[in-house]
C-alpha cells in the first residue's frame, strides 16, 4: 500500500548539512544552516544555559505536563522581553501569549488560525524569503504571494517595490514581516523605512505577522531588535509575532519559541488565546517544559538575564567582526573593482552574496564551502581564519 509512495526532495536548507558531513575533505566549510558556531567552529552551549539547568536540577523540577498554552512565567517574560515590561500593550493585557514548538510550530499555529478565522485572507511574504514560510503557509493551506523585497542591483532593499505591492494587495492582508536581520539577505528596512511601511498597512487595514528568529542576536541588544514590532504596536495595530529562542540562546533543539497575537481590548485577546489552544491541543496537545524553564529562570534572575545579554552581546560581535575580515579579504583580493560594501551593510547571521546557483555550485563543487543555493552564507558558521580562504572561493565563483 505504501509502493505508491514517491520520494519527497532533500529540504534546500538541511540538505546542505547532510552533504557537508559526505565530503571528506579538510577545507569544507558549512555555511549553509543558521547555526552559531565558535572561532574553532564547534556548536556553543551558553554559560547562562548550563547555569539555569543545573539550578533547575538542583531545584529537583518535575517533568509534568504543561498547560496547553504554556508555561506562565515563560509566557510572561517572552511577551515582556519582546514588547517591554511597561509596554501599553502588556499593561491593558492585550497580548494573547501561547508557547509554542520554537518559531516554526508557532508559526505554524498562527497559520492555522488564519486559515480558520480568516478564510481566503492572503499572507505576504516577501521575495526572497526563509524557504520553510512557504511550507508553512502551504500546509496551512493558507494562499500567499510575494512582495517586492530584494533588488539584485543594488544587493540592497527594494523599498519602492515592497510599497507598491503592500499597496496593490487586497484590503486587510496578512503582512508577513522579519522583525529583524531578514533571512536570507540580511537587509532590514531603516527606521524611517519601517514608519513608511506601517503607514501604507494602516491604509490598507493589513495585519503584520513578525517572524522574530533574531531577538538580540542581530545588533546584540534586545530592544534594538524589538523596535520594529514595537513601533507599530505603539501605533495601536493588531498584529502577530512569532518568536524563537533557538539562536539568541542557542536552544535549537528545546523547540522554544512563542505566538503573540495583540488584540484591541482585553477581552478579545482571551478569546484569541482560547483559540489558539483549541488549535494546538489537537495538534500536539502541550509544548515542552525544559527549554521554557530555562528561558523563564534566566529572565526572571537579574544576574542570570545580564550574563545573557554579555554571551549574545559577544556571539553578536563574533558574527560582526567575521563580517568586517571578509569584506577586508574581499576588498584587498579582489582587483575587478567590484563594492562590496553590501558585506557590511547586511545584519545578523547572514550574508546574500548575490552568488547565482551555478555560481554558488563553484563554491560547493571547487572549494568545499557549503552553502545555499540563492547565494545566502552563515558567517555564524565561519571563522576568523577561514575568511580569507572564503574570500577567495567567492571571488573565484564570482568571476566564473
Ligand atoms: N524564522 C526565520 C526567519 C528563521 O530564520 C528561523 C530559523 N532558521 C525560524 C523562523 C525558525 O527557527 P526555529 O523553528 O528553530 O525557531
Amino acid at each position: 500500500r505504501f509502493e505508491g509512495v514517491t520520494m519527497a526532495p532533500p529540504d534546500p536548507i538541511l540538505g546542505v548539512s547532510e552533504a557537508f558531513k559526505a565530503d571528506t575533505s579538510d577545507l569544507k566549510l558549512n555555511l549553509g544552516v543558521g547555526a552559531y558556531r565558535t572561532e574553532e567552529l564547534q556548536p556553543y552551549v551558553l554559560e547562562v544555559v548550563k547555569k539555569a539547568e543545573s539550578l533547575m536540577l538542583e531545584r529537583g523540577e518535575n517533568k509534568e505536563y504543561l498547560p496547553i498554552e504554556g508555561l506562565a512565567a515563560f509566557n510572561k517574560a517572552t511577551a515582556e522581553l519582546l514588547f517591554g515590561a511597561g509596554n501599553q500593550v502588556i499593561q491593558e493585557q492585550r497580548v494573547a501569549t501561547v508557547q509554542g514548538l520554537s518559531g516554526t510550530g508557532s508559526l505554524r499555529l498562527a497559520a492555522a488560525f488564519i486559515e480558520r478565522y480568516f478564510p481566503g485572507a492572503k499572507v505576504l511574504i516577501s521575495a526572497p524569503t526563509w524557504g520553510n514560510h512557504k511550507n508553512i503557509f502551504n500546509d496551512a493551506r493558507v494562499p500567499w504571494s510575494e512582495y517586492r523585497y530584494y533588488d539584485p542591483k543594488t544587493v540592497g532593499l527594494d523599498f519602492e517595490g515592497m510599497i507598491s505591492d503592500l499597496k496593490a494587495a487586497p484590503d486587510g492582508s496578512f503582512i508577513l514581516l522579519h522583525g529583524c536581520a531578514h533571512n536570507p539577505t540580511g537587509i532590514d528596512p531603516t527606521p524611517a523605512q519601517w514608519e513608511k511601511i506601517a503607514d501604507v498597512i494602516q491604509e490598507k487595514n493589513h495585519i503584520p505577522f513578525f517572524d522574530v528568529a533574531y531577538q538580540g542576536f542581530a545588533s546584540g541588544s534586545l530592544d534594538e531588535d524589538a523596535s520594529s514590532v514595537r513601533l507599530f504596536a505603539a501605533r495601536g495595530i493588531e498584529l502577530l509575532v512569532a518568536q524563537s529562542y533557538s539562536k539568541n540562546l542557542g536552544l535549537y533543539a528545546e523547540r522554544i519559541g512563542a505566538i503573540n497575537v495583540v488584540c484591541s481590548s482585553p477581552d478579545a485577546a482571551v478569546r484569541v488565546k482560547s483559540q489558539l489552544k483549541r488549535i494546538a491541543r489537537p495538534m500536539y496537545s502541550n509544548p515542552p517544559i525544559h527549554g521554557a524553564k530555562i528561558v523563564a529562570n534566566i529572565v526572571g534572575d537579574p544576574t542570570l538575564f545580564n550574563q545573557w545579554k554579555d554571551e549574545m552581546q559577544m556571539m553578536a560581535g563574533r558574527i560582526k567582526s567575521v563580517r568586517q575580515k571578509l569584506y577586508d579579504s574581499l576588498s584587498a583580493k579582489d582587483k575587478s573593482g567590484k563594492d562590496w560594501s553590501f558585506v557590511l551593510q547586511q545584519i545578523g547571521m547572514f550574508s546574500f552574496t548575490g552568488l547565482n546557483k551555478a555560481q554558488s555550485d563553484n563554491m560547493t563543487d571547487k572549494w568545499h564551502v557549503y552553502m545555499t543555493k540563492d547565494g545566502r552564507i552563515s558567517l555564524a558558521g565561519l571563522s576568523s581564519a577561514k575568511c580569507e580562504y572564503l574570500a577567495d572561493a567567492i571571488i573565484d565563483s564570482f568571476h566564473n
